[in-house]
């Protein structure tokens, strides 16, 4: 989701499983005497969220929380090695404060130890008296967003370097956005200034690429399917008594990653669900055709002998094995590698909707359904549904940021394109974590590598990669950093700090991974030793969930991830130095960090 929205929310534990590596040195926060923390009886959720909330108050020229702001607990981390962090999203005078949002870390006996905060001014407005109406704003939101505007309510946008009493209006049926056409809007309650007007879905390819590949006439047929006929039924067990619904194992026939295995659900003897009860419920249905953004309107797939699709878009299941196969797959990277239950860590299914409207010719994470849409296709320039293992780890990895960080654009321009270096953060984080679901599957049909959309038929074989971001002449993704990063379209930005990743993983220079061969750049002319992909992966994975906010900027991610290698290398260790190295060789220093934007 791209909207400023702030859900409802429940406390999640995550113990992270241990990463591997050190036991932590502590990132160098500000150190305080005074230890006002609860005794560390047990670090129960609320212990630790009670001990956060209090240092944060108590904290507050470091944390910029004044009387009156309200603290909800959206996210706990308790590390192996000691620390713990709490997310915490803010309200002010009772009114949500977009932009508010700060993570408080803890010692293991519960002190204070720092703040990573995404708005370093006052998040107070100078007036809390709006001079629009609520069903002014309504009708503005309306017209602006041309569509049917929802209640609107009062917030607090401290997003852009000050804060100002504002409405959010939810638009929906919104004609200015591709396919699912939800929107929120915020306008200024003082002056009806309109300060932001965002879909709500995150759409895997931008309007801008779709005017350029329209341009370019590409039509993107990839190949597919598996030829494989539907084998024998097995024999449907004995008839020893059985107590429905059960987990069972059935078989999918793909359009881009062959046959593969899917647990089930037999819900009778001759009756199964594509829906995976080993992993919270996990299921794709069917939207028909339909812009359906309501879950439970989708149609389950249902079948006979467990045996789904054959391979080929002429079996409506086909598009839906490869959609089922995808998420559980991203499902399984997160959790063997980081311990994360489910999207949102909290043991809850993923879910996604296959043959989503009309020739929709995309995929989105929608935060609305809170699933993943898969359009078929315009049948036109994209030939094939948007099924592709590594769009699934890529729209999914949204929903992780959207739990955790919600790294935000800086601004939305009236075509739906984004700009901002949060937003290239989030769309790099996607690629990231995207690519390393491909290595995770390691499915022979499917070879892992650090390229993104290889199989969407593109003309130049893919439509990101890692190593050499500018080799993409497409959405022109940049390799290194310079003061115009800071306003690029997102998709573009992103090569920074993928590219930093890639160097961090990897390194720099020549070499042939998998059969692929990467041969990757450094701004400096540098030479970069990696330190491995597990490494680089647990490295950007603690860096989002624990030191990263809505407004990280490269600069800041730098930062966040040198806390991060320090936490599980130690702030001596060789990755900690490559972290630094990596950085450097995108042209991310400490000596260009731009004075405070915020
Ligand atoms: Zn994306």
């Amino acid at each position: 989701m791209r909207g400023p929205h702030i859900r409802g929310l429940a406390v999640a534990v995550a113990v992270t499983t241990a990463a591997t590596g050190l036991a932590g040195t502590a990132f160098a926060g500000p150190a305080t005497g005074t230890d006002h923390a609860v005794a560390a009886t047990g670090t129960t959720a609320a212990s630790v969220v009670t001990a956060a909330r209090a240092a944060a108050f108590a904290h507050a020229a470091a944390t910029g929380v004044v009387p009156g702001d309200g603290l909800r607990a959206k996210d706990v981390m308790i590390d192996p090695e000691g620390a713990r962090h709490v997310r915490f999203i803010r309200t002010h005078q009772g009114m949500p404060v977009l932009g508010g949002d700060l993570v408080v870390h803890l010692s293991r006996q519960l002190a204070y130890t720092g703040v990573t905060r995404a708005a370093d001014h006052s998040v107070e407005p100078a007036t809390t008296r709006p001079e629009l109406t609520a069903a002014q704003a309504e009708t503005k939101a309306a017209a602006v967003a041309k569509g049917d505007a929802g209640t609107a309510r009062l917030v607090v946008d401290a997003r852009d370097g000050r804060a100002a009493l504002a409405y959010q209006v939810p638009v929906s049926d919104s004609d200015t956005t591709e396919a699912t056409g939800t929107r929120t809007v915020v306008i200024d309650a003082v002056t009806g200034k309109i300060r932001s007007n965002t879909p709500d879905s995150d759409e895997f390819l931008s309007p801008e690429l779709l005017d350029t590949l329209r341009e370019r006439g590409e039509t993107l047929n990839p190949a597919t399917g598996t030829a494989a006929q539907p084998t024998a039924l097995t024999a449907a067990g004995a008839s020893r008594a059985v107590h429905y619904p059960v987990t069972a194992t059935g078989t999918g026939a793909s359009l881009f990653v062959g046959k593969v295995p899917l647990t089930t659900t037999r819900t009778a003897r001759t009756s199964y669900l594509l829906k995976d009860p080993t992993r919270w419920g996990t299921e794709t249905r069917d939207a028909k055709g339909q812009e359906l953004e309501s879950f439970a309107r989708g149609k389950a797939f249902t079948s006979t002998n467990d045996k789904w699709g054959n391979g080929t878009v002429s079996h409506r299941d086909s598009a839906a094995v490869d959609a089922q196969y995808g998420i559980t797959k991203t499902l399984d990277f997160y959790k063997k590698t980081f311990g994360r239950k489910g999207i949102a860590n909290d043991g809850k299914a993923a879910r996604g909707m296959v043959h989503f409207g009309n020739k929709v010719a995309n995929a989105f994470w929608d935060s609305t359904c809170d699933c993943m849409l898969y359009g078929d296709g315009d049948g036109d320039m994209f030939k094939k549904p948007l099924v592709v293992l590594d769009v699934t780890g890529h729209e999914l990895t949204h929903g992780v940021v959207d739990a955790t960080a919600e790294l935000e654009p800086t601004r939305v321009d009236a075509d739906g394109n984004q700009y901002g270096e949060a937003g290239s953060l989030n769309e790099s984080l996607a690629d990231i974590f995207g690519s390393n679901v491909e290595f995770s599957a390691n499915n022979a049909k499917n070879p892992p590598n650090y390229l993104i959309g290889e199989k969407l038929g593109l003309a130049q074989k893919f439509l990101r990669r890692l190593d050499h971001p500018s080799l993409d002449k497409l959405e022109g993704t940049i390799d290194y950093w310079s003061p115009q990063t800071y306003d690029a379209e997102v998709h573009a930005g992103s090569g920074v700090s993928s590219h930093a990743y890639y160097l961090l993983a990897e390194g720099s220079g020549r070499k042939t991974i998998g059969g692929f061969a990467y041969d990757s750049p450094t701004y400096d002319g540098s030479t970069v030793t990696g330190i491995g992909r597990a490494k680089a992966t647990a490295i950007f994975y603690r860096a989002l969930t624990r030191y990263m906010v809505s407004t990280t900027d490269f600069h800041d991610a730098r930062l966040a991830t040198l806390k991060a290698a320090a936490d599980l290398y130690g702030a001596n260790s060789t990755a900690y130095q490559t972290v630094d190295k990596a950085w450097a060789a995108v042209n991310v220093t400490v000596a260009n960090t731009p004075a405070a934007r915020r």
